[in-house]
């Protein structure tokens, strides 16, 4: 049984579009996945400490895998690129790459390790606008209303800028 999923893929350190591409690459090779839609790319400004914009992006696939293998998949993705996790690494430090399970079909999960829909998705516009781009009329499972409302209510001062495909 095949779910529908969507992730959220940011980078603020090094190259951050060729991160993201590998990124991209590693998802496609995985086992019993293929990536169905991709949204633009984003540049948007840095939450907590960090300095380094982000480019961001969201990812449609369907995958065979649960909620938690495919947490585990992608961490080895992050590990695989180079993301660095230490016990004393803040929250939202720069990393080479961040990838979220936005929301896994309509399912919500609530564990230690892993919450989904995401609990801040409805919060930040460098999310809902990529977002947005694949699945404007998708219903929040937990909220109730679609992505293109959560948008258009969202206060967000954060800036958030399309990135031209070959800046
Ligand atoms: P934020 O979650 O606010 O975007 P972050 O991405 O910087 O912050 P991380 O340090 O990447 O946070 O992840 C911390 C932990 O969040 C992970 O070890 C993972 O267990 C947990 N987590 C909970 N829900 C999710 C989810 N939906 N997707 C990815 N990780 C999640
Ligand atoms: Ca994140
Ligand atoms: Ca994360």
């Amino acid at each position: 049984m095949f779910h529908r999923v969507f992730i959220g893929i940011g980078s603020n350190l090094g190259n951050r579009r060729a991160q993201y591409q590998k990124a991209l690459a590693r998802i496609a090779a995985l086992p019993k996945t293929r990536i169905v839609k991709t949204s633009s790319l984003y540049e948007s400004e840095p939450l907590g400490e960090a300095k380094n914009w982000y480019v961001n992006g969201v990812i449609e696939i369907e995958t065979a895998f649960s909620p938690p293998q495919l947490l585990h998949r992608l961490q080895e993705i992050e590990l695989a690129l180079g993301r660095k996790r230490t016990a004393d690494t803040k929250k939202w430090s720069s990393r080479k790459i961040d990838l979220d399970i936005l929301l896994f079909d309509n399912q919500t999960v609530d564990s230690r390790t892993l919450k989904v829909p995401h609990p801040e998705l409805h919060n930040r516009r460098f999310v809902l606008l990529p977002l947005c781009e694949l699945a404007p009329h998708l219903t929040h499972p937990r909220l109730g209303v679609t992505i293109t409302d959560l948008l258009v209510s969202l206060k967000d001062g954060k800036r958030v800028m399309l990135l031209p495909p070959h800046a």
